[in-house]
């Protein structure tokens, strides 16, 4: 146990921030604000430097600007997420609906429109760490759980395939870990936006991308399943693959 120093009344956890934003006045409050909440933070003014920090260091969040000098912030965004799953926090000046759940789909966890208060943006950052650090709210599963040759370790958050371990994403991993505590289970499409993407509106390309990210790293395709099964307008199941008769054919 690490000693609590008796002034703290709560304990925040502390994230490592990288704060993209090209408005030195916003940027500057940002980063004084939110190192008096104890997180420590790395600034940059567009979206080149950002993929430059992103792929060399490791921060839990990531607070992205939507509107920098060198690139769009969607173009910007798809560029980090080609490079890293760390949690992105779009803020937008723009209270643009379409915008905000495309960028959504893009791969962003959360948004705020600006201006927005430190606390707002404390809160939203807290709700992102608690999804992508699952330990640290809800507590998974401790028992790794087996599909076939699949292992998926919730806690670890590992997964194995065969006993070579599988380098998935974060929302892989999530998607994966949720199917493979239904085995054999057709879950909708709904539940999976709701519990993987924590989302109560989306189309179903999100899942099918993901889902066929997924299957190359399976080493299966949707034509030929050997977890992943896909039911067409009903959901989507993981179970083990059915054994195949010597000879027979598939
Ligand atoms: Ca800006």
């Amino acid at each position: 146990m690490l000693p609590v120093s008796p002034g703290w009344r709560t304990v925040r956890p502390m994230a490592s921030v990288l704060v993209v934003e090209d408005d030195q006045f916003v940027r500057s409050a940002l980063i004084r604000q939110l190192t008096e909440a104890s997180h420590t933070v790395r600034s940059v003014g567009t979206a080149l430097e950002a993929l430059r920090e992103v792929a060399h260091f490791r921060f839990d969040v990531v607070i992205l600007d939507l509107g920098l000098p060198d690139l769009d912030g969607s173009e910007a965004l798809k560029m980090l997420r080609g490079i890293t799953d760390v949690p992105v926090i779009i803020a937008t000046a723009r209270d643009d609906e379409a915008e905000i759940v495309r960028l959504l789909h893009a791969g962003a966890d959360d948004y705020l429109v600006k201006p927005f208060s430190v606390d707002h943006l404390t809160a939203r950052m807290a709700a992102v760490l608690r999804r992508s650090r699952p330990a640290g709210g809800e507590q998974p599963p401790s028992r790794a759980l087996r599909v076939g040759g699949l292992t998926v370790d919730p806690l670890r958050r590992q997964a194995e395939l065969d006993g070579t371990p599988l380098d998935l994403t974060r929302r892989e991993f999530d998607l994966l870990a949720f199917l493979a505590g239904r085995p054999g289970v057709v879950v909708p499409r709904k539940e999976l936006l709701a519990e993987v993407w924590q989302q109560s509106y989306g189309d179903d390309q999100t899942i099918d991308v993901h889902l066929s990210w997924l299957r190359r790293k399976l080493g299966e395709t949707a034509a030929r399943p050997r977890y992943l099964h896909t039911l067409r307008g009903v959901g989507v199941k993981l179970e083990p693959p059915r054994e195949r008769e010597p000879g027979s054919q598939p």
